[in-house]
């Protein structure tokens, strides 16, 4: 067995090549072998020890006392006029985690989910709903790539850490998650073609920035004035604008990668002309990317998505600051559900058991 000094604390799927050597080392097997098995976990994405076809047979007996984490898939839904593939999955301890499969001109990307619900309360989102259950282990959120992968046997080239959770509040295990998933021993997708989506733990995007990583740091911020954000995102209430948009400054400046900002258009609420105005204003100095998100409706939430029209005048308004603003184009929209409905109708979930974590938040 591993002895404590060495232990990473980590199911062996979330280990690093480095951390498997030694564990293996201990086993009396040369390092080459650590070599093998990672292949077999990270590249041939092996879902047992018994595909390991060329480890020897009383090694993978041994290994079995490290369970190798997997995900089941639980129900694919497909769309038919894009291919959007969404994907719920079932993880080791019954939990329930939901990811999604699109396909870009660019390459496919798969958006995962952090943790299992979510503790920031946002008031449009159904993630919340039903709060936070735990954190999603390294193994998790790769083990979301690598099923998909495995069922479209099509190359992931992006991925998106915008699904159900907060990343940055599963800090440690995104960071290693990020370095599995990008290094040149696993599926060794571009560190460019990451984005993490953040409400904005302002700490955090000062740490993300220090691990000079070259991944997209995306900032969900719908709001333009700190009162309006406040009614949306209780996050807001802990950070300012002010203090979050100079976190994402010093994201840009020590990484050099420009930042997104995520901003949901909810009719009557944030989509008129004079908001695009003073978020225009607000973002001019960070000339960063603005991806405008028309509002999924959330049949436990209030909220109705701006109509076209609005959309694109508030895109034109924005524009007129100079930034390169998209409206995220709608995949999938005959199997929509917005972020984390999938998962929240299976279990049943209502809004009275999703109040937000008020402790975290202060006041
Ligand atoms: N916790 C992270 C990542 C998960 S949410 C974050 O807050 O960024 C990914 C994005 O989808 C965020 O911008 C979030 O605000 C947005 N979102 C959540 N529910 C939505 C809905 N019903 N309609 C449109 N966008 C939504």
């Amino acid at each position: 067995m591993v002895q404590a000094e060495h232990d990473p604390g980590y199911d062996i799927r979330s280990m690093t090549r480095r951390e498997l050597e030694i564990l293996l080392r201990k086993e009396g097997q040369p390092a080459y072998r650590a070599r093998q098995v990672f292949n077999w976990m990270h590249v041939k994405l092996a879902a047992s020890y018994d595909e390991m076809s060329d480890i020897p047979l009383s090694l993978r007996e041994r290994l079995k006392d490290w369970p190798l984490t997997v995900l089941k898939t639980e129900t694919v839904q497909v769309s038919r006029l894009d291919g959007t593939r969404k994907y719920l999955f079932r993880l080791p301890d019954g939990c329930m985690a939901e990811s999604v499969l699109m396909r870009y001109h660019h390459g496919n990307t798969v958006c995962v989910s952090s943790q299992v619900g979510c503790a920031m309360g946002c008031r449009f989102c159904a993630s919340t709903l039903g709060g936070k259950v735990r954190d999603l282990l390294p193994s998790e959120m790769l083990e979301q790539v690598y099923r998909i992968q495995t069922d479209t046997k099509e190359r992931v080239s992006h991925v998106v850490v915008m699904g159900t959770g907060e990343p940055l509040e599963n800090y440690d295990n995104l960071v290693r998650f990020i370095h599995l998933l990008t290094g040149e021993e696993g599926l060794n997708i571009s560190q460019r073609n990451i984005t993490v989506s953040t409400c904005g733990i302002v700490p955090r995007i000062y740490d993300l920035a220090q691990e000079k990583l070259a991944v997209t740091l995306a900032l969900s911020l719908h709001a333009p004035t700190d009162e309006l954000r406040r009614q949306l995102m209780p996050i807001a209430r802990k950070y300012t604008i002010e203090e979050t948009l100079k976190a994402c400054a010093g994201y840009f400046s020590v990484t050099g990668r420009r930042v997104t900002f995520e901003y949901s258009l909810i009719s009557g609420v944030n989509d008129s002309i004079q908001h695009a105005k003073t978020l225009g204003q607000l973002l001019a100095p960070l000339k960063g990317h603005v991806n405008l998100i028309p509002v999924n409706p959330v049949r436990e939430r209030s909220f109705l998505r701006s109509a076209h029209s609005d959309v694109v005048n508030f895109k034109n308004t924005l524009e007129k600051y100079g930034f390169h603003v998209t409206i995220r184009r709608e995949l999938g929209s005959d199997i929509d559900g917005a972020c984390g409905q999938l998962r929240a109708k299976r279990e049943g979930l209502k809004e009275e058991s999703g109040k937000p974590d008020e402790s975290f938040f202060g006041d």
